[in-house]
């Protein structure tokens, strides 16, 4: 059977202070102390809580385990050798900045995020980008040491090279022991005695790097896309990080995006919408002629099959909807005015009535009451 994690045995995060994991373990002994609790396994429970207890209450004993977990062989687990494995693990928890990692253990790099706009027809057809970000990398003169070249960083003498040390404090609940960074070689575990000059000693140094990003036809405003290895270069050897460009995309004046169908307003004269009219409509690919049939209102919609935005997985194309608006003509000449109270003279109001289904007379029926 694995054995489990004892992080997770106690029920604490890995960053636990000491008080913390006695608190836990309190909780759990009485809750499956053998003399309490009378199921079956709960003696195998309890074996297992204080054995976690015993290691993680233990400031050495817990470094070991975070270092090496159950696979230390001074733990009297198997083999020896999982201490990368269980980086990756702790990189999960910590993203690569854990606090009670081993400095000199190889870390895998901070991942980027980095932000792309975008404008809207470009998110149609989808656009190759270079983008320069900046990243830390090792430092090329002294190759991540810090130290003067020919020269070589010394074990930190306060930490013991561990990057960490105990603090002791008296509280009112007692003496507490804290482990915290190493305030020497802050954290590193290595002390550099003639710093280089390139990096003054830390190792690392920051560079814009160019980096080519495709972006796919379709790509939706907030979609991220994942360079894996494009972030920062790891430490001591660690694998990159990953670089995740957030794609935002402009709005278009004239398209509105909905899924992977686009939407838009189409003015029309009243003449338009009440005589019908064969009009072209544009749309991101390109202009499509439109049949309004006579009598047409505002707000009716049409449907353009396939005009719409191409989908980023599967690129099928979506639809467009042209959303008609109707424009009441403004600043009319005598002219247009004397025609218009002449069509509205002439006008069958009964017409109207039925399209409204009786609104009209209802109003009338209310002015009268
Ligand atoms: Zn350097
Ligand atoms: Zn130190």
């Amino acid at each position: 059977m694995e054995k489990r994690d004892y992080y997770e045995v106690l029920g604490v995060s890995r960053d636990a202070s000491a008080a913390e994991i006695k608190r836990a373990y309190r909780k759990l002994a009485r809750t499956y102390h053998p003399d309490v609790n009378k199921e079956e396994d709960a003696d195998k429970k309890f074996k297992e809580l204080s054995e976690a207890y015993e290691v993680l209450s233990d400031d050495n004993k817990r470094a070991h385990y975070d270092r090496f977990g159950h696979q230390d062989p001074s733990m009297g687990g198997g083999g020896f050798g999982g201490a990368e494995g269980f980086g990756d693990i702790f990189d999960m928890f910590f993203g690569g900045g854990g606090r009670r990692q081993d400095p000199n253990a190889p870390r895998k790099g901070q991942d980027l995020q980095y932000v792309e706009e975008i404008d809207f027809m470009e998110s149609v057809t989808g656009i190759e980008k270079v983008i320069t970000i900046p990243v830390e990398e090792d430092c090329g003169t002294c190759h991540g040491s810090g130290a003067k070249p020919g020269t070589h960083p010394e074990t930190c003498k306060r930490c013991g090279g561990s990057g960490q040390i105990n603090i002791e404090q008296n509280t009112m609940f007692g003496r507490v022991v804290n482990r915290t960074t190493c305030t020497t070689c802050h954290g590193r575990g290595q002390v550099v005695k003639e710093p280089c000059v390139t990096c003054h000693g830390a190792g690392r140094v920051r560079k814009n790097k160019d980096v080519k990003v495709k972006i796919p036809a379709g790509i939706d405003n907030g979609q991220q896309i994942r360079l894996a290895g494009k972030g920062e270069a790891g430490v001591n050897g660690g694998p990159y990080g990953d670089l995740y460009v957030v794609v935002r995309v402009r709005e278009h004046e004239l398209f509105e995006r909905v899924d992977d169908h686009i939407v838009m307003d189409m003015p029309l004269t009243f003449a338009q919408a009440a005589l019908g009219d064969e009009i072209e409509v544009p749309t991101v690919h390109g202009r499509v002629s439109l049949k309004i049939p006579s009598g047409t209102q505002t707000n009716a919609r049409f449907r353009l099959r396939g005009k719409g935005m191409p989908n980023v997985r599967t690129g099928h194309h979506g639809d467009q909807y042209v959303n008609v608006v109707v424009v009441t003509p403004k600043n009319l000449t005598d002219r247009q005015k004397e025609l218009l109270r002449e069509f509205n003279e002439i006008s069958d109001e009964k017409g109207v009535e039925e399209q409204h289904e009786g609104v009209f007379s209802k109003i009338k029926t209310f002015f009268k009451g």
